[in-house]
């Protein structure tokens, strides 16, 4: 079977690995600090925070700006259920925006709209890699002095207008997930712009705790959203690798764009020129949900692994009930959510492979 997505280490990792077991330290320690500083290099920042996933830096994100019962955060329809589940689970209400179906990204044009006086963040989602309008949105925050949260899960080393996504924001927060461009297995990583957000977020992430000369002591009910060690090796691993990836997962895009260009049957996100995509995921739409069942089926018997992309979240059960939503509220992230697919994608899709999937998907039409 040729997986969605599998990821690969240097060879020093099995020697980093024997370190941390036999020192015995497997928290807090040397690894997960060399993480850090790697981050904040590579960020030029001095504020990032190592977590236990990417829902942790998100849930996190929302304590330390002070979200709370009754606010409104204001996010994308078509997303991981990550996005709108920290928002419920401070006890907020996640206001929906649709998607633009050309980039799978929050349409700033309706975000507007949405805006009340009980708007207190905006978590934009830069979907599979690619970037929303970043001037429009950045402007609107300044405007009506919203915070943005950036949740850049999927959109490690991704730039627009040549910075790179996560420093837009107020806070960002990355998911190191198995599917995303480097791994942790499990982890994330918070980027704070402010040394109060990072000083809350380090402590509540360590139940509260509060260093101080000689003492230790807690200082409010945090959680336990620690990073371990050997997850730290894992992603100083992938961080060594990191670029290489992603110009082959670029690489691997063009070769798709290039099979799939003149192919009617399926619809492709496009890349705006002042963008730089990580290509976390590729992404295709097909005409109607059952050609995309169809296909899905088809590739699955040629051993070759899809899934659905993102969920579109108002109609995900849940969310579904609660608030009661009609297709047409969000129609753009109802058919990516019904009719998309992702494809491949990764260091373990050679040229070759990619060739070989794309004529797959030509060939079934
Ligand atoms: C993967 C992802 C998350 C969640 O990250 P985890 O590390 O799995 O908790 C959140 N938001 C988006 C957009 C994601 O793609």
């Amino acid at each position: 079977m040729i997986r969605l997505s599998k990821p690969s280490f240097s060879a020093k990792i099995n020697k980093n690995i024997d370190k941390v077991i036999s020192s015995g330290n497997l928290i807090d320690g040397f690894y997960t600090n060399k993480f850090e500083t790697k981050i904040n290099n590579y960020f030029k920042t001095n504020y990032s925070i190592a977590v236990s996933s990417g829902t942790a830096a998100l849930h996190l994100s929302l304590l330390s700006i002070g979200i709370k019962k009754f606010d409104e955060v204001i996010i994308p329809s078509f997303s991981y259920i990550a996005t709108a589940n920290v928002v419920e689970n401070v006890g907020a209400t996640p206001i929906f925006v649709d998607i633009k179906i050309d980039n799978l990204c929050m349409n700033i044009d309706l975000l507007q709209k949405k805006i009340t006086n009980k708007t207190k963040a905006i978590i934009i989602v830069h979907e599979f890699g690619n970037v929303c309008d970043m001037n429009k949105l950045m402007k609107l925050s300044k405007k009506f002095k919203i915070k943005v949260i950036e949740d850049a899960a999927c959109s490690l080393g991704s730039k627009y207008e040549n910075k790179l996504t996560g420093l837009f924001g107020d806070i960002a927060c990355f998911s190191f997930h198995p599917r995303k461009v480097l791994t942790t297995s499990e982890g994330g990583i918070v980027l704070t712009k402010s040394i109060k957000d990072y000083k809350f977020i380090r402590s509540y992430k360590n139940h509260g705790l509060e260093r101080s000369k000689n003492k230790i002591d807690f200082v409010f009910p945090g959680l336990n959203y620690r990073l371990s060690e050997i997850n730290s090796v894992l992603g100083l691993n992938q961080f060594s690798l990191l670029n290489k990836n992603i110009k082959h997962r670029r690489k691997i895009a063009k070769i798709y764009n290039n099979h799939f260009s003149n192919n009617k049957n399926l619809y492709l996100t496009s890349i705006k020129d002042n963008i730089f995509c990580n290509y976390q995921s590729y992404h295709i739409i097909l005409k109607e949900n059952s050609i995309r069942n169809k296909l899905k089926k088809y590739l699955f018997l040629n051993k070759i692994e899809s899934n659905v992309g993102a969920q579109a979240i108002p109609f995900q059960k849940f969310y579904k009930n609660k608030y009661k939503f009609k297709k047409k509220d969000f129609p753009n992230a109802y058919n990516a959510f019904k009719k998309g697919l992702v494809i491949p994608i990764g260091e373990h899709i050679s040229e070759k492979n990619a060739h070989f999937i794309a004529n797959k998907i030509n060939n079934f039409f």
